[in-house]
């Protein structure tokens, strides 16, 4: 062990030596980022292959994300070399249990099932089908992942009916879901999880198989780990076999895909033998990073109170510069790496503050690499309006473009109009002239329509910038923004999306080449890793996809109000809101050496620092200060209990508001389905008639 030791120049520390050695029975090790739990993993397994002389074909490492995987084979590599790493499995819960599922159907010469990969389109259809109308992107997202959820925390059908409900019969669509993948011999990737654990269940010789195959499992980020994940460990662990987890429950941040950190709490009832390490000793950061992260995480007060401190030195203060607007910290951003040569890494809350960074790094010729990208940017709402309005301006006679804005206009047009329009307008006529001759007398709306007119005739030859203030100001589609923000949409969202648009219409000269940028910037941000630079100079990532990393120099971006915490975090929802101050401790403890928060804050535009950074830097509101220390376990029933009663009271708050203005004919407008017209209307329960889905029967409370 000694030589073992001396060969690599590792310097553990005690208590991470105890952990390597202990390689037999069951051992969980709770500890602070940056304390080398995963540098422990690593070393234990070196240690089994080359004290312990294990073979490395019996030794699994799991995690929980495929990047996850990747990372622990790289570090593992960088360590002890490329050799036995290849040997070596190192793989996600779920290719474990599709292997499990695999080795079942070669064995007992069963036909294979399909692994369904993308879901999306198949609840599309479902949806469609069961109740005749169209989901919008983000409703067919929040399906998907509550059905991922629900399988992960194993839930039953009454625990399912009793989540806050959605605008449609969840269940029912769960049930159809379940059955078309039956009939086509298809699982998708939870099922995997789920038909894994019943095989091994069922089948004790195949779990003898696979328990003889890997007497050593690890896991590593234990904490993201789901129920049936974890049942998956338990069965392979058996009562005796031989497991190492590391985890931390203050990183845990996958809890909407039914991460249950708690699990971790009923280690010692499922192996009584087993022993639980902890380490609170960060060798990661400065003291300066480390001490200031250690109080924000306090915020939080169901956790198990751990001190995390570092034999560090102080290091430089964490840096809060403000910039003026968002292009000003894409351009700071930009100019600081240009004169770095250290690891850097560009962390942001939401995807899409990636996005023009991505075209001024490309533009700069900076090499980068981007974790995971989400498409959702490119098919918002607001986007696809902004063509509309430019395809009408450059044919101004397209009576369905005209249909498709006319009530984004400011212009008080009617639907009747607009439906009695196909009577008399004829093909070829300018759309507005014709309504300008219908308004006879209506000398308010001629005027409107004249200036319309005319300000979609200088829209067409303007540069975009210019062009989508122009929509905003001179062609109405300001005040239809204002009222998608008063019917819930949310502002920040809003204006992140427009500040975004801006500054990419701002790089470029024409319409036609601003839509080709979107166009080539969502390619760009699809292509798979490894089509990307090699040795890139920054790393770009979510905050979630940075977990395990860390780097010397981490900048967070758009460190403002309404992004950290995530805007759609109600601060009644106590879950949720723990979690974000969860995902931002993860964040900051990424950082080595340098923390640098870029800060927009523009009094005329009501932009606000992050209060999560305000804490950070200056301290906790004073009332929230932890004083006792809780159980965990109790706190997290309750905090779970009262919650879902929070949420209750929340929405029956919605329900008291005044409903007279919501009559027959009232243009109310929909998170997902956007606008629609009010139908009829019965108390709370309104058929109302949607521009994009056709007919709906809701509760106004979801809509208005
Ligand atoms: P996270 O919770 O963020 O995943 P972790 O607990 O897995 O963090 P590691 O990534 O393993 O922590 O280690 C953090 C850093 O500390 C690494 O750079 C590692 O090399 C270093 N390190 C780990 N143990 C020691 C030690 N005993 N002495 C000095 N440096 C150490
Ligand atoms: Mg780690």
């Amino acid at each position: 062990y000694e030589i073992f030791k001396q060969q690599y120049h590792l310097n553990l520390n005690q208590q991470q030596q105890k952990a390597m050695v202990r390689i037999n029975g069951q051992s969980l090790l709770l500890a602070v980022p940056g304390s080398g739990k995963t540098t422990v993993i690593i070393c234990r397994i070196a240690y089994l292959l080359q004290v312990e002389k294990i073979m490395p074909e019996a030794i699994l490492t799991l995690t929980f994300s495929r990047m996850g995987a990747r990372d622990l084979k790289n570090r593992y590599q960088k360590l002890f070399g490329a050799a036995q790493a290849e040997r070596l499995q190192f793989s996600t819960i779920h290719s474990f249990a599709l292997s499990v599922i695999r080795h079942y159907e070669r064995t007992y010469r069963r036909q294979a099932y399909g692994v369904l990969g993308n879901t999306t389109p198949v609840i599309r259809e479902l949806y469609q089908h069961l109740f005749k109308a169209y989901p919008g992107e983000i409703e067919l997202a929040e399906i998907c992942q509550r059905i991922g959820f629900c399988k992960n925390m194993l839930m039953s059908d009454d625990e399912i009916k009793r989540l806050p409900p959605l605008e449609i019969d969840f269940l029912k669509l769960y049930e159809a879901y379940e059955g078309h993948k039956l009939d086509e011999q298809l699982m998708d990737f939870d099922d995997i999880l789920k038909y894994a654990w019943v095989l091994l269940k069922k089948y004790p010789d195949m779990l003898a198989y696979f328990q003889n195959k890997y007497p050593y499992i690890h896991l590593d980020e234990a904490q993201d780990t789901s129920k049936i994940q974890f049942k998956i460990i338990e069965l392979l662990t058996g009562k005796n076999g031989n497991l190492f987890m590391v985890g931390d429950e203050d990183q845990s941040i996958y809890g909407f895909r039914g991460a249950f950190p708690e699990s971790l709490l009923s280690f010692k009832e499922t192996w009584p033998q087993g022993e639980v390490l902890l380490m609170e000793t960060n060798y990661r950061s400065t003291k300066q990073i480390v001490e200031k992260a250690n109080a924000f995480i306090k915020l939080n007060h169901e956790r198990y109170q751990k001190e995390m401190s570092t034999p560090n030195g102080s290091g430089v203060s964490i840096v809060r510069e403000w910039v003026k607007s968002t292009e000003a910290q894409y351009q700071f951003i930009i100019k600081a790496i240009k004169q770095e040569g250290k690891e850097i890494a560009i962390l942001y809350r939401n995807n899409e503050s990636a996005i023009p960074l991505v075209d001024l790094l490309d533009e700069a010729g900076i090499g980068y690499h981007i974790k995971e990208h989400s498409p959702l940017f490119f098919t918002h709402f607001l986007i696809k309006d902004i063509k509309r309005f430019y395809q009408f301006a450059c044919d101004p006679s397209d009576l369905n473009l005209f249909t498709q804005i006319y009530y984004k206009l400011d212009a008080a047009i009617s639907r009747e109009t607009i439906n009695q329009m196909s009577k008399w307008y004829r093909s070829g006529d300018l759309v507005l002239d014709g309504l300008i001759k219908k308004s006879a007398g209506k000398d308010w709306q001629i005027n409107r329509l004249k200036e319309l007119k005319s300000g979609f005739q200088r829209l067409k030859n303007v540069n975009p910038k210019i062009g989508i203030a122009m929509i905003l100001d001179d062609l109405g589609y300001r005040s239809y923004l204002n009222f998608r923000i008063n019917s819930g949409q949310s502002e920040e969202s809003i204006e992140q999306k427009l500040s975004m648009l801006k500054i990419l219409a701002g790089r470029v000269p024409d319409f036609w080449r601003f839509f080709d940028k979107l166009t080539k910037l969502e390619e760009k941000l699809q292509e798979p890793q490894a089509k990307q630079t090699k040795n890139p100079l920054v790393t770009l990532s979510t905050f979630h996809s940075s977990k395990g990393l860390e780097f010397e120099k981490v900048f967070i971006i758009d460190a403002t109000e309404g992004q950290i915490p995530n805007v759609s975090t109600a601060p009644e929802d106590h879950k949720a809101y723990a979690e974000e101050v969860r995902l931002f401790y993860v964040a900051v403890t990424r950082a080595k050496m340098e923390l640098i928060f870029l800060c927009v804050k523009n009094r005329e535009k009501d932009i606000k620092p992050s209060p999560f950074i305000t804490y950070l830097i200056d301290g906790l509101p004073k009332k929230k200060r932890q004083t006792s220390k809780p159980s965990f376990k109790t706190k997290i029933k309750e905090s779970f209990g009262s919650q879902q009663n929070k949420w209750q009271n929340y929405k029956t708050s919605e329900l008291k508001m005044d409903l007279s203005a919501y009559q027959k004919g009232t243009l109310i407008a929909h998170q997902r389905f956007g606008e629609g017209t009010i139908l009829e209307r019965d108390g709370m329960i309104a058929t109302i008639h949607f521009d994009q889905v056709g007919e709906k029967k809701m509760n106004l409370a979801v809509c208005i």
